[in-house]
């Protein structure tokens, strides 16, 4: 038993100098002044390489070895083992001149991208795009743990995916997104969003969506919320969650929206069980499922009738000047516009899957040395065309728009998708057992909810892995069903469709 003790305590002092990143990472994008920049990144590139080099030593080897022989480990322990043996072994393979290769050009591939996209000129990042991804599928073909090369940046953000697993699931859900799409853009009644555009105060904004966390749960003691230009999560420990959100004056939802996705993500980073904190099982079981969480609380809650029932009053007497005569109806039609756009995080809930399932595509040609790097922006723009009837005016608001690829974050995106299908599929189960779901939430009582979501999903951490979590959960694998069923319910009456 001590075996497996000493190899927890390893792990978690692994976790501490992840929560030291964390920490000057966060810092990084919230209060440290822009001169800074240079100094913090080494410093944070010298943390991750102390800790790079503590996961490949010869000790942690050892110590996994000698608790592989302890028999009769409980579900905890058995964890901690399986999720040790799964980073050390990926780790050992890949050889540190490449893990560092990797830092370095990330870096200097995250400014080109900037540049590219403020001039919107393509051929200037399409030297580091072409490194990135040749290194990434160097990286993937050292990891080797599955024969298609794709699969091996898959499992980095969601442990079991496979390329054919996902191309299952998107293949049918494309079509079906298409029909019910279709229909929305052929109704006569259509929402009208002008009203989301007036000017709205932004400290009045920010106090709105802090009442709302408050109400959610988000725990003000071992949390905080404050601006950043992208919003995100990071925890810096289990009893120290921090969120961020962005205000836009004169576009309402941002922030509503912004501040309740990312309030999800820290939910669930707050509900694990004491046994996990700060072992290399606490935190989200998979990006999929962190998304989850976060579009659950956004999308499925935060766009309701039932949501608004109890806010819109609230959010009247905030900004009488646009609202007062404004009715509820409406503005609850406004909020969930469906609208083909060219920009992936400006997308709807259900045009939003549809920007994923054309970056999952391009990815697996990528990798499949299918395609060659000057022809991806014709291709983003024919794909678009084909799922959003829509073609970008140019490169910026084209391939150029997201952040992911500058990184080498390749595998990364079809987590967001993911996080659709399991959220419904989640809540579906939520609402055949907690009675009177819909009544508690137009009260604006959370907890029956949020109690669910800890019990069956958030105390976990990483105990489970994603796969056998949605099935322990639901009683059935991830399937598009409950998402497709939830858009249906949605938006066709919305949209007078019968
Ligand atoms: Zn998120």
């Amino acid at each position: 038993m001590t075996k497996i003790r000493e190899l927890k305590t390893y792990f978690s002092d692994l976790k501490r100098l992840s929560y030291v990143y964390n920490l000057l990472n966060w810092d990084q994008r919230v209060y440290m002044p822009e001169g800074s920049n240079e100094g913090r990144s080494e410093i944070i590139a010298y943390i991750s390489k102390l800790r790079h080099k503590r996961l490949i030593s010869d000790k942690t080897k050892r110590l996994i070895k000698e608790a592989e022989k302890v028999d009769d480990l409980d579900l905890i322990d058995d964890a901690i083992l399986r999720e040790a043996k799964r980073e050390y072994e990926k780790a050992v393979r890949v050889p540190p001149e490449l893990v560092e290769e990797l830092a370095k050009n990330a870096t200097l591939s995250h400014n080109g991208w900037k540049k590219a996209r403020e001039k919107n000129d393509f051929s200037l990042f399409e030297p580091w795009l072409t490194k990135m991804i040749d290194l990434q599928k160097k990286y993937a073909d050292y990891i080797d743990m599955y024969p298609n090369r794709y699969d091996n940046l898959l499992d980095e953000y969601e442990p079991g995916a496979t390329s054919d697993w996902l191309t299952n699931l998107f293949v049918s859900l494309k079509p079906k997104l298409s029909t019910i799409l279709n229909k929305l853009m052929d109704s006569e009644d259509q929402p009208n969003r002008s009203i989301l555009a007036k000017s709205y105060s932004p400290e009045k904004q920010w106090a709105f969506c802090r009442d709302i966390i408050k109400k959610l749960n988000f725990d003000f003691q071992i949390g905080r919320l404050d601006k950043s230009v992208h919003p995100f999560t990071i925890s810096i420990a289990s009893t120290d969650v921090r969120i961020t959100s962005r205000i836009i004056e004169k576009f309402l939802p941002s922030c509503i929206f912004g501040t309740i996705h990312e309030c999800g993500h820290a939910l669930y980073e707050m509900g694990l069980m004491n046994e996990i904190h700060s072992t290399n099982l606490a935190s989200g079981c998979s990006m999929g499922i962190h998304e989850s969480q976060s579009r659950l609380w956004e999308n499925i809650i935060g766009r309701s009738k039932e949501f608004w029932d109890f806010w819109y009053p609230k959010l009247q007497k905030y900004f009488p000047e646009n609202l007062r005569d404004f009715p509820a109806s409406e503005f609850y039609r406004a909020i969930n516009k469906v609208e083909p756009s060219t920009i992936r995080v400006e997308a709807d809930e259900l045009t939003y899957s549809l920007h994923i399932i054309l970056r999952f595509e391009l990815e697996k040609l990528i990798f499949a040395d299918k395609i060659e790097v000057n022809e991806l922006p014709q291709l983003w723009n024919q794909k678009m065309e084909e799922l959003l009837f829509l073609s970008p005016n140019n490169d910026a608001e084209g391939i150029l728009q997201d952040v992911h690829w500058s990184g080498g974050a390749f595998g990364y995106f079809p987590s967001y998708a993911l996080g659709n299908l399991y959220a419904s599929q989640i809540y579906s189960t939520a609402q055949k057992e907690i009675s009177g779901l819909s009544t508690h939430l137009s009260q604006g009582n959370y907890k029956p909810l949020l109690d669910y979501l800890r019990k069956n999903i958030h105390q976990f951490g990483k105990i489970y892995p994603p796969r056998e979590l949605i099935k322990r959960v639901s009683g059935e694998k991830l399937n598009s069903r409950y998402f497709l069923e939830h858009l249906k319910d949605k938006f066709y009456p919305m949209y007078n469709i019968n």
